[in-house]
């Protein structure tokens, strides 16, 4: 079988950076024990809350090149990943409180400022790995209307939300299907990830790439672990781990 005909899995580790270090080299790890490496892409939050600026972390900026330079994918991952402004309308203001907990910050941005968050956050990404980064991702997978704007113009390689991966520039869509991911927030939401992880393991298949996303939540919960461990064994079954940017040649 050729490489291209083969079906992919895109694994990724969310919310990178140091506030959630020993979490994410547990991920990492557990992760590059299924993949034979760290065949995974992190998404990287350039200050998460606030309170984690990866300027002033230089351990943390050498542990991000080390694992670009081992291959793995980095993606700017929204800049304070926190959702810090006023939704006009029903609509935006209800997404934001029930879908994402506070954290859509690129739902309610205007373009202006989504751009200059993309255009930082990339900024010291890229200085901190000493390459392109791989693309945005925006914090809940949330972009409003600024945030599409943004992205038109920051010239991103690669964009996705939880339905599909993007390429910026013309809007083609390169992926299609649901991420399978799992929430660790509350116990309602546990067993509502777990129910459609398994789900997802069987419904998934057809699937020409399978994305799996994972959270440094993730790790204080063993049941979700070995939902995360089952999914893994079950896609590798039929895929080979591959690259985002796979999907752009
Ligand atoms: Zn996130």
């Amino acid at each position: 079988m050729r490489h291209s005909d083969a079906k992919r899995l895109l694994v990724s580790i969310h919310d990178v950076g140091p506030m959630f270090e020993s979490e994410v080299d547990r991920l990492a790890d557990r992760l590059a024990g299924h993949l034979g490496g760290l065949r995974l892409a992190m998404l990287v939050v350039p200050d998460h809350w606030h309170q984690a600026p990866l300027s002033r972390a230089p351990a943390f900026r050498a542990k991000l090149r080390g694992w670009a330079d081992a291959g793995v994918e980095m993606f700017v991952h929204g800049w304070s990943h926190r959702d810090d402004s006023r939704h006009a309308g029903a609509v935006a203001g209800f997404k934001a409180r029930h879908m994402t907990a506070g954290e859509g910050e690129f739902l309610g941005l205007d373009a202006a400022e989504a751009a200059r968050r993309m255009r930082e956050g990339r900024a010291l990404v890229e200085d901190a790995i000493g390459r392109p980064a791989a693309g945005f991702i925006a914090p809940a997978w949330l972009y409003g209307e600024g945030a599409h704007a943004a992205l038109a113009e920051t010239g991103f390689a690669l964009a996705e939300d939880h339905m599909r991966v993007w390429r910026p520039s013309d809007g083609a869509t390169l992926a299609r299907g649901p991420v399978v991911t799992w929430a660790s927030r509350s116990r309602g939401r546990i067993l509502s990830s777990l129910f459609f992880a398994a789900l997802a393991r069987q419904g998934l298949k057809p699937l020409s790439t399978l994305r799996v996303a994972v959270h440094p939540g993730d790790t204080r919960i063993p049941a979700l672990l070995d939902s995360i461990d089952r999914t893994m064994r079950s896609a590798l079954a039929a895929r080979q781990a591959g690259r985002y940017a796979d999907l752009l040649t």
